[in-house]
């Protein structure tokens, strides 16, 4: 079954010729699924029109079989959809805890919201710690930590992550891959990571998928691909 489907899915910028032409995806339920492919590919255009925050010219968007076609990004959200964008968008000026509260704002009230806080401070030892830090004094890993963490809080059903190991040195993006695949195996979230650290992605994916002048040119399971030279090197440049 898939939790995510993406049918015919066109989307461009501006009168520019379209990013992505009438893109097929389908993420299976539960699954880690990697999204590859060179700069400019189209990774994150796919991701931004997942989440509802570039509009589609054609083609659908369904989550659990809900066309999420007209939804605003933060319906979206509430049907459980969510983003971790590149670049991480953690609020600078709060705290980690004041952070993980604000994502878990909608979801959760009270002492339930707490409770939500404090499991995240179980899965990511580092931010307990720094939870009285203000957001720009956290190291790049911590902040992408956190930017994990406050997605999680609002307990999506499907995570999209655009690049999460951007700057981070290779122990760290070691560890939060390591995160992000063991949240998935214990609460069934279901996973689509964009990443250029295709060694990484593909350790910790179910499956990869490539994108290539904007559409799949394949989708494996993960194992495979990263065994494939062939593929690897059309696509994925090494
Ligand atoms: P990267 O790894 O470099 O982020 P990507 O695979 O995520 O690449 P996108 O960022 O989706 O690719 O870009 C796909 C194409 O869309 C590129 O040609 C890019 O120049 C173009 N593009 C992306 N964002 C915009 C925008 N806001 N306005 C116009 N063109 C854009």
């Amino acid at each position: 079954m898939s939790t995510l489907t993406v049918d015919g899915l066109t989307v461009g910028y501006g009168d520019g010729a379209p990013v992505l032409d009438g893109l097929d995806l389908e993420v299976p339920d539960g699954a880690v699924v990697a999204l590859l492919g060179a700069n400019g590919a189209g990774k994150t255009t796919l991701l931004r029109a997942v989440a509802g925050l570039v509009p589609a010219r054609g083609g659908r968007v369904l989550l659990d079989g809900a066309d999420l076609g007209g939804l605003r990004a933060e319906d979206r959200v509430r049907r459980g959809l969510g983003l971790v964008p590149e670049g991480r968008g953690v609020v600078a000026e709060l705290t980690v805890a004041e952070n993980l509260r604000l994502g878990a704002l909608w979801r959760h009230r009270g002492s339930a919201r707490t409770a939500a806080v404090d499991a995240q401070y179980e899965l990511f030892e580092p931010l307990a710690r720094r939870r009285d830090a203000l957001g720009h004094t956290l190291s790049g890993g911590e902040r992408q930590m956190l930017a994990l963490a406050r997605a999680l809080v609002a307990e999506p059903r499907v995570l999209l992550l655009d690049e999460p190991s951007l700057g981070l040195a290779p122990l760290v993006v070691a560890d939060l891959l390591g995160v992000l695949r063991r949240t998935a195996e214990r609460t069934g979230l279901t996973v689509l990571v964009a990443e250029q650290n295709v060694t990484s992605a593909l350790s910790v994916a179910d499956r990869g998928v490539v994108l290539s002048l904007g559409d799949v040119v394949t989708d494996r399971p993960a194992r495979d691909l990263a065994a494939d030279p062939a593929l690897r090197h059309a696509y994925l440049g090494f």
